[in-house]
């Protein structure tokens, strides 16, 4: 299968539009070594001209245009993409699905939590109903092995990882759904090649860790480098777990939790506008390579 990292920054991008913190500073003046992201998005291919987007960013319009592989035929309206798999309900995982509205049938694969979300708690999303057949909302269930690829083999698994659902739920909704379905990540296995794919790891439970262990290639959360992250840059505010990140340093961090050892290769997606990490002369950029793991960039691309 083929991966691709069309966006590896967290919501809001690199730099941030409304952040002069030191890293959105120096990116915005194109200083070396701070490398501009758009939103959080992945891709798997399990077949060539055949694409299954991972979660929906709010700069897929762009990412999409970028990149010919995503093209339609000539003359033809014949995308290669055919789906969309959700890791949750958030804003910034969803927001992508509203550029997907151009009458095109799509199945969007989701927890049926998330789905309830989408489907029947915000009216917005009924404009992807309008496509000719319309778009198909598809129930993921946790920890079942789901056929997704077609003909390919490909199959897809949903591994709770603790999280909340977003805000933007009413409260009677959030109310009602199961919590461990708020956010998931996708085991996804092909050919025996595995590929997980968890850009928000709360760290409420050590279910991620067996997955990213396992994998080929492994994209996994890399909010934030501390968990007083955002109140030391902001002055105050919520702690890196309590927002629902592990954070990759200090005592049961994702450093601290990963085994060194592996077979796969491990990308840290969808990093704050914050995180030192960005920056690719910093101490904690390197001690994240020297842990083992990968920073992500755009146009990152994987085969496996
Ligand atoms: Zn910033």
């Amino acid at each position: 299968m083929k991966i691709k990292v069309l966006g590896s920054a967290a919501g809001g991008g690199f730099p941030q539009w409304n952040c002069g913190c030191a890293n959105c500073d120096r990116a915005r003046r194109g200083l070396s070594g701070f490398r501009p992201r758009t939103q959080a998005q992945a891709a798997v291919s399990p077949s060539p001209g055949s694409w299954i987007l991972l979660n929906a960013s709010p700069d897929l319009r762009q990412q999409l245009l970028s990149d010919p592989e995503f093209a339609p035929a000539a003359n033809t309206r014949a995308t290669p993409v055919s789906t969309v798999v959700l890791t949750s309900a958030d804003v910034d995982s969803v927001m992508g699905l509203l550029h997907l509205r151009e009458f095109q049938p799509l199945r969007v694969f989701a927890t049926p939590s998330v789905l309830a979300i989408l489907a029947e708690d915000n009216s917005l999303f009924r404009c992807l109903e309008r496509s000719e057949p319309p778009v198909s909302w598809e129930p993921l269930p946790l920890d079942a092995v789901v056929p997704i690829g077609g003909l390919s083999g490909l199959t897809c698994k949903a591994v709770p990882l603790g999280g909340e659902y977003p805000d933007y739920a009413s409260v009677d909704v959030r109310a009602n759904l199961a919590s461990q379905e708020a956010v998931i990540g996708l085991e996804f296995v092909q050919h025996r090649k595995r590929f997980f794919f968890a850009p928000s790891i709360s760290g409420q439970t050590d279910s991620w860790k067996h997955p990213a262990e396992h994998a080929d290639v492994a994209l996994l959360d890399g909010t934030f480098w501390s968990d007083r992250e955002l109140i030391e840059v902001r002055g105050g505010g919520k702690t890196a777990r309590e927002i629902g990140h592990i954070p990759l340093c200090g005592p049961g961090g994702m450093l601290e939790q990963l085994p060194r050892a592996g077979k796969g290769r491990r990308v840290l997606i969808h990093l704050n506008n914050t995180n030192p990490a960005l920056d690719e002369t910093s101490g904690a950029n390197r001690a994240v390579r020297d842990a083992g793991l990968e920073v992500a960039y755009d146009g990152m691309e994987f085969e496996i």
